[in-house]
């Protein structure tokens, strides 16, 4: 069983204490591809690092994270796209609309969304999407960029059914995390309407453990307990729930 963690922020500073046990424990358990979402610059070299440090399992994304869009976001942009043309990378992302924590920057936020898919587009890869507090906002610029050549995954989904279709039709996958296993998620009362064919699995480590972790700490190996929950959803194995969701990822990220 091969499981594919396709969001987890290993180089997290939260890990510091324990990476390479952390990762091993996650190995141990079947997952071994783990996609890593970019923050901004200050990330870079300790994504390098890791991939380094486990070759074959570590696929990096490049990006700025919305939250991360501030004064500097021109210098921040710049960035990404110098690494693109540098070498490979599986995605661009996490890249997207945060309304949630602070509003001061929706303009920037904005324009740096547009920017990104627009690279994402020139180098035919996927995004990856963030989206708190702001749905209108994304699908307004998801749909005006829409021209065929845009796919990727919308990560951590927790939208409504109709948001989760509309989605799809973007060519969008949805990543579904620790949120499916809470009691007030939401989402597990409709996925199972959602083909399997359109959902890719992720932790977000080191944010939103699933239960019976909530809370705490989150860490890859415990995407074994969002695997369950789906198991238990589409009343299929786990077994099958990894092959189809990790067949799924490599669709997405050619990987
Ligand atoms: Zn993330």
């Amino acid at each position: 069983m091969i499981i594919t963690d396709t969001h987890t922020h290993l180089y997290s500073e939260a890990f510091d204490d324990d990476r390479t046990d952390m990762i091993e424990r996650a190995l141990k358990e079947g997952v071994e591809r783990f996609f890593i979402p970019a923050i901004d610059s200050t990330y870079t070299d300790a994504m390098f690092e890791l991939e380094r440090q486990f070759p074959g399992h570590i696929f990096l994304m490049t990006g700025l994270h919305p939250t991360h869009v501030k004064e500097n976001y021109h210098e921040e942009l710049a960035h990404v796209d110098d690494l693109l043309t540098q070498r490979k990378f599986y995605a661009v992302g996490e890249i997207g609309m945060d309304l949630y924590w602070d509003k001061t920057f929706i303009e920037e936020q904005r324009e740096a969304f547009r920017y990104q898919i627009r690279l994402a587009k020139k180098y035919n890869l996927p995004i990856v999407i963030h989206c708190r507090d702001a749905f209108n906002e994304v699908f307004e610029i998801l749909e005006s960029e829409n021209d065929g050549g845009l796919f990727g995954v919308f990560h951590c989904f927790t939208g409504t059914l109709a948001e989760a279709r509309k989605a799809i039709s973007l060519n969008m996958k949805l990543g579904i995390g620790g949120v499916v296993t809470f009691k007030n998620g939401k989402i597990d009362t409709f996925l199972d309407q959602i083909p399997l064919s359109h959902i890719v699995l992720e932790t977000d480590s080191p944010y939103l453990a699933p239960v019976p972790f909530r809370g705490k700490r989150n860490e890859s190996s415990y995407i074994i307990h969002v695997l369950q929950k789906l198991a238990l959803l589409y009343g299929i194995s786990c077994e099958e729930i990894a092959e189809i969701t990790t067949a799924n990822s490599k669709a997405v990220f050619g990987v």
